[in-house]
């Protein structure tokens, strides 16, 4: 089948519109911020991919108290990985077209050490083999049947994955079986995150259960060392969420993070990581991809291809939901330029 037919658009109408900067509802709340001064050079700092406000402020605690960049990124995505309700990370995500969900997931530390985990189903909590990957091993990625064997060797316990609501939803599509690339999936998606901690030393982590009703076995960036997430100690660290057939494609988080080890700053940097993209993909207007960036000084930049994706901010002085600029606007009658 042809990609461009596979990856079939169908939503642009719906593309949502950037969230209003929110206040958190955390325990850990601090003062909301908005602006770009809100940003403290050399201080602990958190992002994540789109609006994860209960995820960053978890990790936002842990680096707070002191703790590391490592486990304030594999906490703090824990968060999504466990919340049934988020039906594109963890527990609760959509299966793929036989059914089944299939988890993918990575983390990164300052040493450059890095695990992760394709195509692992029964275990809700994918970065954490993946951390066990990295710690345990002396291996980068564990696959299907091995890594859900090594979960359990390593004391994790089996869990179905499946919800009510996306089982209801797979009955549903089944229907149709139509495949689709949805831009900005409920104004959230895959979580990628990135943190300084006080020693200002870097750490990422990126979870996802992929593009819903893919094709039994496919395995995005998210998971791929370089593609969706990239930590280096020296200069700063990238993820991405969307396409990931288009991010592997560029290698899209280890060619930001060389970007700006060439100078280039974090905003930068994303934009033109997407710019790569879309000039493999000239006209191309049916897929979404967000890359959101980090600098060994706790600057921060985002860019994505179509408007809708956001990430949130935690540092010392509060916390924001940072809108990211587009390849492409919209109009208000949805007219795409
Ligand atoms: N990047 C993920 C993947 O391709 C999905 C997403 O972020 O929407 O599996």
């Amino acid at each position: 089948m042809q990609r461009r037919k596979f990856l079939k658009n169908s939503g642009l109408s719906a593309a949502g519109m950037v969230s209003a900067p929110l206040l958190s509802s955390c325990k850990n709340e601090t003062k909301a911020v908005v602006s770009e001064k809100s940003v403290v050079p050399n201080q602990p700092i958190v992002v994540c991919t789109w609006d994860f406000k209960n995820a960053s402020a978890k990790a936002w605690e842990i680096l707070d108290n002191g703790g590391n960049a490592l486990d304030a990124v594999e906490q703090g995505v824990r968060i999504e990985e466990a919340d049934v309700t988020n039906e594109t990370v963890g527990k609760g995500g959509r299966p793929d077209r036989d059914g089944r969900v299939t988890l993918d997931a990575c983390i990164m530390d300052k040493d450059g050490n890095c695990g992760a985990v394709v195509y692992l189903q029964n275990i809700a909590h994918p970065i954490s083999v993946a951390r066990k990957v990295m710690e345990e091993t002396p291996h980068i990625i564990l696959a299907g049947k091995g890594a859900e064997q090594f979960a359990y060797e390593q004391g994790f316990e089996k869990e179905d994955l499946l919800t009510e609501s996306t089982k209801a939803q797979y009955q549903e599509w089944l229907k149709t079986s139509e495949y689709e690339t949805i831009i900005n999936i409920e104004n959230h998606d895959t979580i990628g995150m990135l943190a300084i901690d006080e020693k200002g030393d870097l750490a990422g982590a990126c979870t996802t259960s992929g593009m819903a009703y893919k094709v039994a076995g496919r395995v995005g960036d998210s998971p791929i060392i370089g593609a969706g997430l990239f930590i280096d100690n020296e200069v700063g660290g990238a993820t991405a969420t969307g396409v990931g057939e288009e991010v592997i494609r560029t290698v899209g988080s280890f060619l930001i993070v060389e970007l700006m080890r060439q100078g280039k700053s974090p905003q930068e940097a994303c934009e033109e990581g997407v710019k790569r993209i879309m000039k493999k993909n000239e006209g191309r207007e049916d897929f979404q991809i967000g890359f959101l960036a980090i600098n060994k000084q706790g600057e921060t930049g985002a860019f994505c291809v179509h408007p809708g994706f956001s990430y949130r901010r935690y540092n010392q002085s509060g916390h924001d939901n940072v809108p990211s600029k587009s390849f492409y606007t919209k109009t208000e009658d949805g007219v795409v330029s």
